[in-house]
C-alpha cells in the first residue's frame, strides 16, 4: 500500500485510496476459445500472489464457469480512465502457481510470436511451456522435518517416549532435512512417532515440490579443441566480436559440407560461457543422434539434450534445471529455442535452411524467425549455419542485413566428391536395364563394394510401388478422403494413403472392371531394396525410411551397424541425407534426382538443390575419397547442374532474381490462408467471400498487398475435406497481417467449416 500510494503526486481523494486494492486488474488470457484476454480484478488477498506469467483460474462467461488462464499483463490502476467501469468485471478465483510458469522474457517473446503469426497469446503460451512442466510431471508434494535451534538447545533434557526421542536425535543430526519416509526408515519407526514430535512442536515442517527421478547431465568435457584453419578462424572472430559487443547480430555461417562449422559452433560457445552465459543449439530433429549429443557432450560439462522421446516428466526435469542455471549448453529441435535460460548468450541453428524448423500446427512458428527476436531481446547473436541456406536467409547476408562467413573448404582440405549425371533417358531407352538402379549406377556400386567401400542411395519415396493402376481400364487406386494414389507396401500387403493413413488390403483385381492383375507401379523403397538384395546378393543392405525407423532408437541402431561396416549399402529417403559422417562411404546414388523437381511450390528448385547437394557431401570424408552419381530425366537442368558442381552461389544466383520477379519471398512476404470442409461448392464460396473481404480492405485504404486466389490447393481433397487457398503477398509484413486481422474480424466462420493463417508459410500443397 505505502509504495502505491507513492505513485499519487497529489493528496488521494479518500474514495480512491479505499479502492486501490480492488482497482487492481489483471489482463487474463486463455489457450482455448476464448482466448481473451479479458481484464479481471486481483480480490487485495491474492495481491501478492498474481503475478505475471502465474496461472489462475477465473469465472467466465454468462456461467461463471471456472476456467484456467495465464496472467499476462497486470495494471496498477494507473492505465485506467478514472471513469472506467469496474462493476462489470469479476474477481480471479484462485492462483495456481506459487511462481511464475513462464519468465517475463519468454512472456515477451510469446507477444510478439503472438502479433507476427496471428496466433492467440494464450495458445503460445502452451506452446511455449511443455505440457510435462504445466502439469509438474513427475513431481510430488514431499513433508520434510527439522528441527528447531531452541529445540537442539534442550535436546538432552526432554523427556519423550523411547521411540520419538530416538527419532528426534535422527532429525537433530542430520545435516540436511529429512522426509518423513527418509526419518521413519533411519529411525526405525512408524510415521505416528513423527506426528507426535509435530503436535508437541519439537519439529517443524516445511513442504516441497520435488522430481521423483534425478537425472543426470553433468559430465567430463574430454576432448581438446581441434586447430582452426584460418576460414574457421575467421569466421569464430565474427562471431565473438558480436559476443563481446553485447549485441546483437544475425552471422551466417555458410560452410559446405565437412566443412567444420560444428568446431566453429562450440568454440563461440565456450566464449559465451566464459562470459557467464549460456547457448542454445538447434538442429534438425532427425540430426539428434548420439552422435550430435556425443560431439557437445565431449566438449562441455553441462549439456541439456531435448529429443520428441523425452517423457513428460524427464521434460519437466529438464525444464527446471535449465531454468535454475544448472545447463550451460541445450542441444535440441525446434521448441528448443524456448529453452528458459536464465542468461542466454546466443544462440545457434545448424543446417538453418531445414523445413522441419516451422511448426505446422498453430502457432506456425519458424523457429529463425523466433530465434531471431529472442537474440534482439536478449542482445545475443545468432548463428545460421548451412551448407545450403534459406534463400531467405541468403539474400540477407549479400545484403548487408546479416553478416556472412564462408567456409568454403573441407576440413583437412579433403576434396569434394566428383559428382556426375547419368541421364535416364538413355538408361532406360535400352530393354537390358529394368528397375530403378541404371548400369552405369551398378557398375560404380559393384566397384565400390568390391574396393571394401560403402554405399549410401537416396530414393525419396517410401513404399513398394507408389501406384497401383488397372492395365485393362486404367483406374488407379486413390485414396477415398484424399486426392491422393495409394502407396502399395509389400512386407504388410497393404496399400496406404500417405497422408492420412487410410489403409486397405492391397487389391488383386480390379474394384472398377474386375480384371485380374492389377499393375504395382512407380518405385518405392521397399522395391528397390528388393532390387539391391537380387543385384547384389552378396552384401548386407539395409532400408531406412519412416517405416523402418519407427521405433525409437532404430534411427541410431541402424547407424551404428552402417558404421561399424555390417551394413554395406544403406539406403533410404532424406532420412540418409542430413549430417551423417561416415568416412568409409565412397559412392552416393541418387535414384531419381527429379521427385521434387515439379511439384507446384516456388521451393521446389530449391528444396532438390539442397537434398542433393546435402546427400553429395555424405561421401568423400576419408581418405578413399568418395562420388556421387544423380540419376535425373532432366540433366541440363540448371538446378541439377548447380548442385552437381557443388555451386550454391551459381544457385543463388539463377533463384534469386526469378523470387524478385514473381514477388515470392525474401522480396515479399507471403501469407497463405486455408480454407476446408466437407463441401466443395461451400468451401469454394467462402474462400470466395475471405477473398472479396480482403480485396475490400486492400482497395479501400489503397494498400501495397496482392491477393492470388483463392483456388484449389493442388491436394484437394485430403482427410475427407476440400482445400481451397489464398496467397496475400507484400513488401510489408504489417500490412498482410493487419489487413487478414480487420478480415478476420468481420468474418463469420460458417459451422462446419475451418480455416488457417500461415505466415511465411513453406507447404503450398
Ligand atoms: P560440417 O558440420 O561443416 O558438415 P563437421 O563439423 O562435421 O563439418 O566437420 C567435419 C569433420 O572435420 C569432422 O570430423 C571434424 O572433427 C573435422 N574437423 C573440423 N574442423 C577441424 C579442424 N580445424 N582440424 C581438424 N579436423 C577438423
Ligand atoms: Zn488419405
Amino acid at each position: 500500500m505505502d509504495a502505491q500510494q507513492n505513485l499519487f503526486n497529489t493528496d488521494p481523494e479518500p474514495w480512491i485510496l479505499d479502492d486501490l486494492d480492488d482497482f487492481r486488474t489483471a489482463s487474463i488470457v486463455f489457450a482455448e476459445a476464448p482466448f481473451g484476454p479479458y481484464e479481471y480484478i486481483i480480490p487485495p488477498e491474492m495481491a501478492s500472489s498474481v503475478l505475471k506469467g502465474v496461472r489462475v483460474q477465473v469465472p467466465l462467461g454468462r456461467g461463471s464457469r471456472k476456467v484456467n488462464g495465464y496472467c499476462v499483463e497486470i495494471d496498477n490502476g494507473q492505465k485506467k480512465p478514472r471513469s472506467f467501469d469496474r462493476s462489470r468485471l469479476k474477481p480471479i478465483a484462485n492462483v495456481i502457481d506459487e511462481k511464475p510458469i513462464i519468465s517475463g522474457s519468454l512472456l515477451d517473446l510469446a507477444g510478439w510470436i503472438s502479433e507476427y503469426y496471428l496466433c492467440p497469446l494464450g495458445t503460445v503460451i502452451e506452446t511455449i511451456v511443455p505440457a510435462g512442466v504445466r502439469s509438474k510431471a513427475g513431481t510430488r508434494n514431499v513433508v520434510y522435518l527439522t528441527v528447531p535451534n531452541q529445540v537442539v538447545a534442550k535436546l538432552t533434557q526432554l523427556q519423550l517416549p523411547k521411540k520419538q526421542a530416538q527419532a528426534l536425535r535422527i532429525i537433530a543430526a542430520s545435516p540436511k532435512a529429512l522426509s518423513i519416509d527418509q526419518a521413519a526408515e533411519l529411525a526405525g519407526c512408524s510415521t505416528a512417532p513423527l506426528k507426535a514430535l509435530c503436535e508437541k512442536n519439537l519439529v517443524t515442517v516445511h513442504r516441497e515440490r520435488v522430481h521423483q527421478n534425478d537425472h543426470n547431465l553433468t559430465g567430463k568435457a574430454i576432448e581438446d579443441d581441434l586447430a582452426l584453419n584460418p576460414a574457421q578462424a575467421d569466421a569464430l572472430a565474427k562471431i565473438t566480436q558480436v559476443i563481446h559487443a553485447q549485441q546483437t547480430e544475425t552471422i551466417v555461417l555458410h560452410g559446405i559440407t565437412g566443412s567444420g562449422k560444428t568446431e566453429v559452433y562450440i568454440r563461440a560457445i565456450q566464449e559465451v560461457i566464459r562470459h557467464r552465459k549460456q547457448a542454445i543449439v538447434l538442429v534438425p530433429e532427425i540430426s539428434l543422434t548420439p552422435q550430435t549429443k556425443q560431439r557437445f557432450r565431449a566438449r562441455f560439462e553441462r549439456v541439456a539434450v531435448l529429443h520428441s522421446h523425452l517423457t513428460p516428466s524427464e521434460r519437466h526435469w529438464h525444464w527446471q534445471q535449465i531454468a535454475s542455471g544448472q545447463i550451460d549448453v541445450v542441444v535440441g529441435a525446434r521448441s528448443a529455442v524456448f529453452a528458459p535460460l536464465p542468461q542466454l548468450g546466443m544462440i545457434v541453428i545448424d543446417e538453418e535452411h531445414d523445413g522441419s524448423f516451422k511448426q505446422d500446427k498453430a502457432p506456425r512458428y519458424h523457429a529463425r524467425e523466433v530465434a531471431r527476436k529472442r537474440a534482439e531481446l536478449s542482445q545475443t547473436p545468432l548463428i545460421l549455419g548451412s551448407a545450403t541456406p534459406a534463400l531467405e536467409t541468403y539474400q540477407k547476408a549479400i545484403s548487408g542485413e546479416f553478416k556472412l562467413a564462408r567456409l568454403p573448404k573441407r576440413a583437412l582440405d579433403r576434396p569434394l566428391p566428383d559428382v556426375a549425371a547419368i541421364d535416364l533417358r538413355g538408361e532406360f531407352a535400352s530393354k537390358t536395364s529394368r528397375g530403378g538402379i541404371g548400369r552405369q549406377l551398378h557398375a560404380a556400386m559393384r566397384q565400390a563394394l568390391e574396393d571394401q567401400g560403402q554405399v549410401l542411395l537416396l530414393l525419396n519415396r517410401r513404399g513398394f510401388a507408389t501406384s497401383i493402376q488397372c492395365p485393362s481400364c486404367g483406374h488407379v487406386v486413390e485414396c477415398p478422403n484424399c486426392d491422393i494414389a495409394l502407396t502399395h507396401h509389400q512386407d504388410t500387403n497393404r496399400s496406404v494413403c500417405h497422408y492420412c493413413d487410410h489403409t486397405i488390403l492391397s487389391p488383386t483385381h480390379c474394384i472398377q472392371c474386375d480384371f485380374e492383375g492389377i499393375r504395382f507401379a512407380g518405385l518405392g523403397t521397399q522395391k528397390l531394396e528388393a532390387e539391391i538384395n537380387s543385384r547384389f546378393p552378396a552384401y548386407s543392405c539395409l532400408r531406412m525410411d519412416s517405416d523402418t525407423m519407427q521405433k525409437h532408437g532404430s534411427h541410431e541402431e541402424a547407424l551404428d551397424r552402417f558404421r561399424e561396416g555390417e551394413i554395406r549399402i544403406l539406403l533410404g529417403t532424406q532420412m540418409i541425407a542430413k549430417g551423417l559422417d561416415f568416412p568409409n562411404v565412397t559412392l552416393v546414388g541418387v535414384i531419381n534426382a527429379d521427385t521434387a523437381l515439379h511439384l507446384p511450390d516456388f521451393r521446389a528448385a530449391e528444396r532438390t538443390f539442397c537434398l542433393v547437394t546435402q546427400v553429395a557431401g555424405r561421401t568423400g570424408r576419408g581418405d578413399k575419397g568418395g562420388r556421387v552419381l544423380v540419376q535425373t530425366f532432366n540433366p541440363e537442368n540448371p538446378t541439377i547442374d548447380a548442385a552437381l558442381g557443388h555451386d550454391f552461389e551459381r544457385f543463388a544466383a539463377l533463384e534469386i532474381p526469378q523470387r524478385e520477379q514473381f514477388g515470392y519471398p525474401p522480396f515479399r512476404q507471403l501469407a497463405r490462408i486455408v480454407i476446408r470442409g466437407e463441401s466443395e461448392k461451400q468451401v469454394e464460396a467462402f474462400a470466395r467471400q475471405i477473398g472479396d473481404r480482403l480485396e475490400e480492405h486492400i482497395e479501400k485504404d489503397q494498400l501495397d498487398v496482392t491477393v492470388l486466389g483463392p483456388a484449389a490447393a493442388p491436394i484437394t481433397k485430403l482427410r475427407g475435406k476440400y482445400r481451397f487457398h489464398l496467397f496475400l503477398n507484400s513488401l510489408h509484413g504489417s500490412l498482410l497481417r493487419s489487413v487478414i486481422k480487420k478480415m478476420t474480424d468481420q468474418i463469420k466462420t460458417p459451422d462446419d467449416m475451418q480455416w488457417i493463417v500461415d505466415i511465411d508459410p513453406l507447404d503450398m500443397l
